[in-house]
Formats: structure tokens, sequence, C-alpha cells
């Protein structure tokens, strides 16, 4: 099958005075996995619907496979949308709901027989053309939408938070056999998710967006180590965000006076963000606890190569499992830090104190 790119230039779109998408540009390359990722009403469903063509922009073009098709009906884009409610008909079988947009397209019995046994092949229910929806699974409900998707061979293929409706286990599951099945078919897919794990155990690249704005584009990785600010840091994992003040950028350093902590020194970072107040930001994995070495400052200046050491209370802890988190106090601040669990290893109980060592490659300075 041939792979398609889709692209938005400048695209926007308001429902009266609300503006939804504002001045999206954005490219996805032929047989991506693509996610949009944002939390509910950011304006990713509208912009699926809109690629899809059941919404119209008020400025901007939308190309498929390099033609401008926003004048173009949604059955003239070969694209294939899969609803988060599935819209199933209750009544027909499997197997009918399958074939109903080939049935509107008249495609010949033989063939329409052929592509509908595949397509039910394709997502694993052979078996199962006789049942009605109602006497299915919720993943394989999910899948007779797919297979109803798939049938009609479109280009692009638009998810619409296609795993919501499953609980958290056959979400996994879902998730991975998703996956498989667009490498298998290399189907240029775009799928709308606010939840950010999946959109980073699946997709190749997403766009995160926020009150119809486009904030970053990227891999998981870039966007989790390279947020471009504090929404994408806070959305994409979690983040310590520190306000800052500089005091100075000398010598490849910059000297920040964090609020309430006490001054920092760092290599000032090649993309540093320019301007007076910053963010400091940092992983909640990235601090190093240890005990109080003694030295009892809040915080201290150190030269720039080295680490920073800060001494806090712990005010709480979650055990994970995996991790203990605690939120501890560093002066005025609220850190959330995880420290690794092995077996045996007793919890800080809260008022203790603790060493925390951050080394300034896991600072990344974000705009004020
Ligand atoms: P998301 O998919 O990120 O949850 P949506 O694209 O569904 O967000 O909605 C974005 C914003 O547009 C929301 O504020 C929503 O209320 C508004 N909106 C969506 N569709 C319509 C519509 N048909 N008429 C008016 N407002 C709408």
């Amino acid at each position: 099958m041939r792979q398609v790119s889709v692209e938005c230039r400048g695209v926007r779109l308001s429902y009266g005075a609300t503006a939804v998408l504002r001045d999206i540009s954005l490219a996805i390359e032929p047989g991506e996995f693509f996610a949009l990722l944002g939390p509910s009403g950011s304006g990713k469903s509208t912009l699926l619907r809109l690629i899809a063509g059941f919404a119209q922009a008020d400025a901007g073009e939308l190309l498929i496979d390099g033609a401008e098709v926003s004048a173009r009906p949604p059955w003239e884009r070969n694209v294939g949308m899969v609803f988060q409610s599935y819209a199933l008909w209750p009544h027909l079988s499997v197997w009918d709901n399958v074939a109903f947009g080939l049935v509107e397209r008249r495609t010949p019995k033989a063939e329409l027989r052929r592509r509908v046994a595949e397509a039910l092949e394709r997502v694993g229910l052979a078996a199962y053309g006789e049942r009605r929806p109602g006497q299915l699974s919720g993943g394989q409900q999910q899948r007779v939408a797919l297979a109803r998707t798939l049938v009609i061979e479109p280009q692009v293929l638009l998810l619409d938070e296609p795993l919501s409706n499953l609980d958290k286990s056959l979400r996994v599951q879902m998730r991975q056999e998703l996956l498989e099945l667009q490498r298998r078919l290399g189907l240029t897919t775009i799928f709308v998710t606010h939840d950010q794990e999946e959109a980073m155990t699946t997709a190749d690249r997403m766009a995160v967006l926020d009150h119809g704005v486009l904030q970053q584009v990227g891999s998981a990785q870039a966007l989790y180590d390279q947020p471009a600010n504090a929404f994408v840091a806070g959305f994409v994992g979690t983040m310590n965000l520190l306000p800052a003040r500089v005091r100075s950028r000398e010598g490849g350093c910059l000297l920040l006076d964090i609020d309430g902590v006490g001054d920092w020194r760092l290599p000032a970072p090649a993309d540093e963000p320019a301007g007076e107040r910053l963010l400091v930001s940092f992983r909640p994995h990235a601090l190093q606890v240890g005990a109080v070495d003694g030295a009892g400052d809040a915080a201290a200046v150190h030269d720039a190569a080295a680490a920073l050491h800060l001494a806090g209370t712990v005010e709480a802890s979650e055990f994970l499992g995996e991790f203990t988190r605690y939120r501890v106090r560093v002066g005025v601040q609220d850190l959330v830090v995880d420290h690794a669990h092995r077996a045996g290893r007793a919890r800080f109980p809260a008022g203790a104190p603790l060493g925390l060592r951050l080394e300034p490659s896991q600072v990344r300075l974000l705009p004020g």
C-alpha cells in the first residue's frame, strides 16, 4: 500500500467566540503512528474530525498525500475513522457491521465477501461474523470497529480515544495489538488520547495540545527529556518546577536565585531561555537521596561542573513498589523525589532530614 502524509498549515477553527484550534501547523510522515495528546477540551478531537472531513477550518490548509483536501467531503479523502463509542449497529451481525461501508459503495458481492473476511481475519475475529455486537466483549467490539474501518482500505486511519472504554489490562493488550496491526499495514495512523502513557508507549511521535495551541511535537523521549515549556514538562510525566531569577550570566555559567531556596550555579545550556525569570526543572528520580551530610545549608553555590546539594525535610511519602515517592521541603519549595526501592529498604519518616544530590545534566531550564 502507498503510504501518505498528512499536513496542517496554519489551521484555525472557532465555535462562535471560542477559538478551538489556533494556528496549527503539523506534518505527519507517511506510515507514522502519531498521537494527538492533551487534556480534555484541548482541541484534539476537533483536529481529528477536521482531518476526517467532519469539521471545517476557518483558515489554513489541510493536505493529504500533498493534495489540499479541505473542500472534499469525508468519503473522498481515503480516511477511515474509529470513534470512541465504536458506533456499531446493535441489530446487525458483526459481518454486516463490517460489510456496511462496502454495501454503501455498491461493492460487487464476491469482492465484498473477500474483503469482509479479510478484515475480520486481520483483527482476529474470523469466527465471530454471526454474532451481534452485544454478544462481544469490549475489546472485541473495538476490533469490529477497527475491521469496519479497515475494510474500506483507507490511506489514513484516525482513532478517537480508541481504548478509553476498555479496562486497564485490556487497554495495554489492545494498544500492542493496534500497534502490531498498524506496523503490518503500514497505515499512516493518527490517534487521539489524553493518556500520556498510551501515547508514549505506542506513538512514533506525538503532538501536545493545550487550549487549541500546539505546544510541542516530537518522540516520547524528546518530549520527556527536552520539554519546550512547563505545560509539556508537567503533562508528559511529573516534573519539579522551581521559579528562579537570573542573577548573572558569566563565563558559560548561570547564577540563579531560586525563589525561597537560594543560589544555584549551573552551566549555561545551549537552548537557554531568554529573560530574567526562568523555571528550573528536573524529574523526581533525578534527585539522588542520601543521609544529611551535616552541611546544613538549604542550598549552596557550587562550581559549574559539580552536582548541586540540597538539604530538605520529608513531609510525606507514598510507597509505589518500584520506588517511594517523597514530598520533600527544601527552603520554601516542595519537591517530588522518587527513591528507587530495594527489598528491606526502610522508608524515611515524615520530619526526617534528607540530603539530595542533583547533577546539572539532569536540570532543564524552561521559560518562566
Ligand atoms: P478534546 O478532544 O481535546 O477533549 P475537543 O476538540 O472535543 O477537545 O473540544 C475542544 C473545545 O471545543 C472544547 O472547549 C469544546 O467544548 C469545544 N467544542 C467542540 N465541539 C464543539 C461544537 N460542535 N460546538 C461548540 N463547541 C465545541
